[in-house]
């Protein structure tokens, strides 16, 4: 019963002072942290849905440290903490074998029926009755990416929001039940991807970040200029299928990628471009899905003399070179530009 939710209208100060690996010893599991702040309603942030992305718990808790005064926390506006998957972060993984990735749980999901799955309806469903300033959910990837934020609908509030942290902003509705795409339901809402873990920059930003949400009187609801924002949509995921062996640089395996894939994120890849050597007479080894989930490796890519190689103008995002988060989540996903559907956000 470790996943029910735990819900606290204070935060001791000590717990500040505790890594992400700690949480789940003093915690005992996830947790929502009610804390008052002069203005409502509360912002609400979640952290740690992938237990190895400690980014956002470091940039959290040093924001609250900057706000402790005396004993207590003085805020300038509530806060809802949603502290998630504190089992996965102690063993410092993304989630545990026996669990669901937190991360595609969240109402709205295409899975259902895990206690994961119950933990994020309470959640939303308290979050709900107390109303949402707005959402942020705070990650780190493991490629080589820009630091960016995703939006889930194209609505002016949640783009002003993403365009605050950087002009690199993503529309995604894929994969479902994201925390950033069930919160947009009660509020403006938007995922932060903060670079890898362990980076300084990535946690500093996120702290510049979150305190700026905290200091937030009120979201514009006119359009994002365009000259203000690079907006990308996700239109494709793709996977490695488990039947696969795949490697980086040289090696014996069938599929052998380039040991610098992911320093092709967010660039413009002409046709023809190499994702990786074959093993001669290997048919298409990629897993697309559209949005509607349809089969459209072919679309994207072909296999010339062992090459796998692009076959329309392509960017990237997620490339990552961790077989792991291969193998747990996907590869990378397909993206275009889309400023043109700015004028289109409601
Ligand atoms: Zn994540």
């Amino acid at each position: 019963m470790n996943e029910l939710l735990r819900e606290l209208d204070e935060m001791p100060l000590s717990l500040l002072e505790t890594e992400a690996q700690g949480l789940h010893a003093t915690l005992g599991g996830p947790t929502l942290f009610h804390l008052q702040g002069r203005r409502e309603p509360a912002l609400f942030i979640s952290v740690l849905m992938h237990g190895n992305e400690t980014g956002g718990w470091d940039a959290i808790r040093t924001v609250l440290r900057s706000f402790v005064q005396g004993e207590r926390l003085e805020l300038p506006r509530s806060l809802s903490l949603f502290v998630g998957n504190t089992a996965a972060a102690e063993q410092n993984v993304r989630h545990l074998p026996d669990q669901p990735d937190f991360n595609r749980v969240w109402p709205g999901s295409e899975t259902r029926g895990t206690e994961a799955h119950a933990l994020m309806r309470q959640v939303m469903d308290r979050m709900a009755d107390l109303e949402v300033f707005a959402s942020v959910d705070v990650h780190n990837n493991t490629g080589l990416n820009p630091h960016y934020a995703c939006v889930n609908v194209l609505e002016h509030q949640s783009l002003h929001l993403a365009a605050l942290f950087g002009r690199t902003v993503v529309y995604f509705v894929r994969p479902r039940g994201v925390a950033s795409m069930a919160m947009a339901a009660l509020g403006p809402s938007v995922t932060l991807e903060c670079g890898k873990v362990g980076q300084r920059h990535g946690v500093e930003h996120a702290t510049d970040y979150l305190r700026a949400c905290l200091h937030l009187s009120e979201i514009p609801n006119h359009p994002v200029p365009s000259h203000d924002i690079e907006l990308y949509h996700t239109v494709a995921v793709v996977r490695v299928p488990p039947e696969h062996e795949f490697s980086f640089g040289t090696g014996d395996a069938p599929i052998r990628f380039p040991r610098d894939l992911d320093a092709m994120n967010f660039r413009d890849l002409p046709v023809g471009t190499l994702i990786a050597d074959c093993n001669a007479g290997l048919p298409q080894p990629l897993d697309v899905r559209d949005e509607r989930d349809r089969q459209v490796a072919e679309r994207y890519f072909v296999i010339e003399e062992g090459r796998l190689i692009t076959q329309v103008p392509l960017m990237p995002s997620m490339l990552t070179c961790d077989p792991t988060v291969i193998r747990q989540d996907c590869l990378c996903y397909l993206m275009e530009r889309y400023n043109d559907h700015l004028a289109d956000a409601g």
